[in-house]
């Protein structure tokens, strides 16, 4: 599933792609939106926001596109009705004179006023969103060891939508192995240390990887592994998808567990108790 970062990156491209004059013409593909084609169609859009995993395409006419991609929907950006070949249903088409925004397969689309928007059940319950508000590593903190949270399992939280928006299953296992947090613990049973760690990696590897496509290694260390050809699924993170490899820290067996359902790696010596 594409976590924050890319989305963010998605909602560049949307922007960059529909910035320039008007819509010119809209198609949504469930009827019950039909009837906001040619409200839409003439108008501006101003801006593309993100929440954690949703996009809000904002029009001058005070109407929101609210889109969530959950696990299969992709948007596809092409020149003006050049539509990629596919398999995937068209779900939603905006088109200017140069550009085509084209979302494909997703299922979780609406048309909101934007005084509707901080009402809807996912936005009025989603955290903060590190790509499009300003958090601090100290504000994340709080958060962190705030009464709502700081008695769940580190594992749960960063999978929780409304702890912080945008992190998924990547970021969770590269977070907690920057803190050299152990997956069984929770907040309450960290060190101050651990904590501000905690905060810190997660305000930069979710920038990081919006920045870097997805890295969430050492910058450094990932280019020169990737000079020494090495191929992105090898470079690309600390711990993510390296089972049995070994830490790049100490050198330790990287292990996988799986929590919540969700894989997740860790190395066993740096990530204590
Ligand atoms: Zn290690």
């Amino acid at each position: 599933m594409p976590e924050g970062p890319e989305i963010r990156r998605a909602a560049d491209q949307v922007e960059k792609a529909l910035r320039k004059g008007s819509v010119m013409d809209v198609f949504f593909a469930f009827e019950h939106l039909k009837g906001y084609e040619s409200i839409l169609s003439g108008a501006e859009v101003t801006k593309v926001d993100t929440k954690g995993k949703a996009m809000l395409i904002r029009f001058d006419n005070g109407y929101t596109i609210y889109s969530h991609n959950q696990l299969y929907g992709k948007w596809v950006i092409r020149n003006a009705y050049n539509y990629p070949k596919t398999n995937r249903q068209l779900r939603l088409a905006l088109h200017n004179e140069k550009k085509s925004a084209l979302l494909y397969s997703a299922s979780d689309i609406e048309v909101l006023r934007d005084e509707e928007v901080p009402l809807h059940p996912f936005i009025a319950k989603v955290g903060p969103d590190l790509l499009s508000e300003d958090v601090s590593a100290d504000q994340l903190k709080e958060r962190f060891v705030s009464k709502a949270f700081h008695k769940k399992k580190w594992t749960s939280l960063l999978l929780d939508q409304s702890f912080i928006g945008g992190i998924g299953n990547y970021l969770r296992s590269e977070i907690l192995f920057l803190a050299g947090i152990h997956p069984d613990l929770r907040p309450i049973d960290c060190s101050e240390r651990q904590l501000t760690k905690a905060a810190e990696a997660t305000v930069k590897l979710v920038h990081q990887s919006y920045q870097h496509n997805g890295i969430t290694n050492d910058l450094e260390l990932a280019m020169k592994l990737k000079e020494k050809g090495q191929k992105r699924p090898q470079y690309r993170h600390w711990v993510f998808n390296r089972e049995g490899e070994a830490c790049r820290i100490d050198g330790t067996e990287i292990q996988k567990v799986r929590v919540g359902s969700r894989r997740l790696y860790f190395c066993p010596t740096c990530q204590t108790k």
